[in-house]
């Protein structure tokens, strides 16, 4: 399997991951699916409303800190960046450097642009980027409106770098090309791969480029690596594009979220021979023990690393123990997106906690380099068969299902779903952080979270009191997939 780095597009993940945002079942049904390149996508009957694959291409490019977005949309495309904006300065405040705002236009479509075409705005939209930040590439982000009408952006685009002397690169990530809002996570990559990273002028077997969002674990992954002899290159935010355009230098690629990276890392496999290391999550002792496993046999480091996962796990294990006693049993429900949710399933299955179900916001058959995603094997072949559920983020379906399943604790990662987990008085932790719960010394301070979640649940409770839900009484009689269609076309009746 390759990635088509010849285009200027990225091909969508339903395309190219067989990826789905509808399923009812179990984890060994679904993994089984996947595997035999059988799984289909059930639709339904109903749907709210859920993110968009822009937002997620645009968060990721504006926290490259010196470059420029143009987003050539109607003004509500660009609302999502003010999120992107708050995690920008929180990344720039947890490294101590002065906090500066994403950079970014947006050309505000209009009725008369969509009539008359979007060409003019668009120059004068990225005329303005590059006298306003001065950036070293501009980035020029699409929209429904834009694909829409056919702007012929590869063209504009093409003429604005003649003009202006710096790379401006289209990302093609209208809300309407996919339905899983990671392909924007794809867009954002194939752009770097396409037109930003270089080829190597030398070679860094020392240095592994580490894919992650805001990077809170800098220094505990510079710590572990220390040990292995080896440098950690953080990206793709908080970077500069010299650093990007280096990645092609490392001896290796791994990441901390294998829906995030997989792009850019098999990308930087198959272009430049980096080799990306699949492996399981960071998370809990299991996922990193793995992690450094599979990255030690890519750079020749399996003595050293042998020897790091002895003494780091003996050095824990007291403390995981005293916490297991505490969460064992306790009834918890995941719901994050794909890889996430399937790697926290077993990071909490090593606090001996009951996971009475795991809901993923999409779910991708198989990845990059060509295999069904490991996390989801690894639960599959485990004696116990959880009840899993793939939805984008519907709200209507999550909420019936926690008001049934009426768990300890609900795992969340988009504040959009794990607010409404709050409202109905379930204790919930919200993992923003991608480092939450992060190798050893991270398992243990995740560990005394879920503990103080689980022991002082009063916002919830008093929260719940005061708040009425969207939904009528009516829906909460309903089954939670009332609305999904399985694949004869039938609706699930049943939880079971
Ligand atoms: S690009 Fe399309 S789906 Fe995304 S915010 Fe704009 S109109 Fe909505």
């Amino acid at each position: 399997m390759s990635i088509n780095l010849k285009s200027s597009q990225a091909v969508i993940r339903e395309k190219r991951l067989k990826s789905i945002v509808g399923y009812k079942g179990s984890i060994k049904d679904l993994t089984n699916k996947a595997q035999s390149g059988c799984i289909k996508n059930s639709l339904r009957g109903f749907t709210q409303a859920t993110n968009c694959s822009s937002g997620c291409a645009q968060g990721h490019l504006s926290s490259i800190l010196d470059a420029a977005i143009v987003n050539h949309a109607p003004i509500g495309c660009v609302s999502e960046i003010a999120g992107a904006n708050a995690s920008f300065r929180w990344g720039q405040s947890i490294r101590n450097w002065e906090r500066k705002n994403v950079q970014i236009i947006n050309t505000n479509m209009s009725e008369g642009a969509t009539v008359f075409g979007g060409s003019k705005i668009l120059r004068e939209g990225v005329r303005k980027a590059f006298k306003r930040f001065n950036p070293k590439v501009i980035f020029v982000t699409t929209s429904c409106a834009s694909g829409i009408i056919g702007d012929d952006i590869d063209s504009i685009t093409g003429e604005l770098e003649e003009e202006l002397g710096i790379p401006i690169v289209p990302v093609y990530c209208e809300g309407f090309r996919s339905q899983i809002w990671a392909s924007g996570f794809d867009a954002a990559f194939h752009a770097l791969l396409t037109r930003v990273i270089k080829p190597p002028k030398e070679s860094h077997p020392e240095i592994v480029n580490v894919i992650q969002f805001n990077g809170s674990g800098r220094d505990e992954v510079t710590r572990i690596f220390g040990k292995l002899g080896l440098v950690p290159r953080f990206g793709i935010p908080y970077s500069t594009i010299g650093q990007i355009e280096k990645m092609s230098e490392a001896g290796a690629t791994i990441s901390v979220c294998g829906t995030l990276g997989g792009y850019l890392g098999n990308g930087l496999q198959q272009k430049y021979g980096v080799p990306y290391v699949t492996a399981l999550q960071p998370h809990g002792i299991f996922g990193v023990n793995d992690w450094l496993t599979k990255l030690g046999s890519v750079l020749g480091k399996e003595k050293e690393v042998e020897k790091l996962i002895k003494e780091e796990t003996e050095r824990i294990l007291p403390e995981l123990a005293e916490i297991r006693e505490k969460l064992k049993g306790k009834k918890v429900v995941v719901g994050m997106g794909p890889s996430f949710s399937h790697n926290y399933i077993r990071l909490l299955q090593e606090y001996g906690m009951d996971v009475v179900w795991g809901i993923s916001w999409h779910y991708d058959a198989q990845h990059d380099h060509g295999g069904c995603p490991n996390c989801s094997k690894y639960l599959a072949g485990e004696d116990q068969d959880i009840p899993v559920s793939v939805g984008d983020q519907q709200n209507h379906e999550v909420l019936n299902l926690l008001s049934k399943v009426k768990p300890d604790l609900f795992i969340g990662r988009h504040p959009g779903m794990s607010v409404w987990a709050t409202k109905m008085g379930i204790p919930t932790v919200m993992v923003s952080d991608e480092y939450s719960a992060f190798g050893y010394n991270g398992t243990i301070s995740f560990g005394y979270r879920l503990i103080d979640a689980i022991a002082n649940n009063n916002l919830a409770r008093n929260l719940s009191k005061k708040i009425k839900l969207p939904y009528t009484d009516w829906w909460f009689e309903q089954e939670p997939f009332h609305f999904l269609e399985q694949e004869e076309g039938k609706k699930t009746d049943s939880l079971a």
